[in-house]
């Protein structure tokens, strides 16, 4: 599943392709991913005639704002947008088709159809679900160490699972949490509650520049992350704990295991993230 920086690529990507342009019609193909409005054919009159304003993100979300709409997109484990000329064939993967005034297309396209859409007008996105309940964003003033620290304080989960909870903090994912865990030396099967205020501190420094770290790079190239102009592998950011399970630590030598917690395979080091 997309994290943060890959979702933030898209969103610059995306809106490099797409901010302009005037949509003429749409075509849905698999109504399910339309979750709002529960009348597809009022998602599609909503649209038409709207010319796309911006794009942003809140979290792993996508927000794609038009004059008088924001579409709110989660890409699950396999969506993508790509931007085709309307002439260019599609495949059965192909679900929500935007077509445009200047003949070209924005296709949603989804394997595994996982994939959200909700349309609210603009400023009632926030209000609604899938965004309302959502934790900070890592980079804004709100997510402070003292903020963390309450959070951690009160809960008796694991710190990953913790860490995962978009409603605690958005943004992190299997992959950058495994990371900011390991570059904290924290055991991701910590008991949050139990974390120091060193600990927390070093916790919340990791994670910011774990993230930005990786926004920097446009996403990491696990799973042959493609971003929305179809470009491939182009990024690399260095992993230190995610995947390399059996692997030398990079800071001390021994070799990295992967678990099980909450249910999310786990890498970390036994050795600099001791229980
Ligand atoms: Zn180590």
């Amino acid at each position: 599943m997309p994290e943060l920086p890959e979702v933030e690529t898209v969103r610059k990507t995306l809106k490099k392709l797409v901010l302009h342009k005037t949509i003429d019609q749409v075509t849905i193909h698999w109504p399910k991913i339309i979750k709002n409005p529960v009348e597809v054919e009022q998602f599609i009159d909503a649209l038409k005639g709207e010319t796309i304003v911006d794009v942003g993100r809140r979290g792993k979300f996508l927000i794609i704002y038009t004059e008088t709409f924001a579409l709110v997109s989660h890409l699950r484990m396999e969506g993508r947008y790509g931007l085709h000329p309307g002439d260019e064939p599609y495949d059965k993967h192909t679900h929500v088709i935007f077509h445009f005034t200047d003949g070209t297309e924005l296709r949603y396209r989804d394997v595994r159809k996982f994939g959200t859409m909700h349309l609210y007008k603009k400023g009632d996105e926030f209000n609604y679900p899938p965004l309302i309940a959502l934790g900070p964003e890592p980079f804004s003033e709100e997510f402070t160490v003292e903020y963390l620290t309450e959070k951690l304080r009160k809960t008796n989960r694991k710190v990953k699972p913790a860490l995962l909870d978009q409603n605690l903090l958005v943004g992190l994912g299997n992959i950058y949490v495994d990371e900011a865990l390991f570059r904290a030396g924290i055991h991701p099967e910590r008991i949050a509650s139990s974390l120091t205020e060193p600990e927390i501190t070093g916790l919340h420094r990791e994670i910011v520049a774990t993230l930005s770290e990786a926004v920097k790079k446009g996403g990491s190239t696990i799973r042959s992350y493609v971003n929305s102009q179809g470009e491939i592998g182009m990024f690399q950011l260095e992993l230190y704990a995610y995947g390399r399970q059996g692997e030398e630590c990079k800071r001390c030598g021994r070799p990295l295991e992967k678990i099980k917690v909450g249910g999310r395979g786990t890498h970390f080091c036994p050795n600099c993230q001791k229980v």
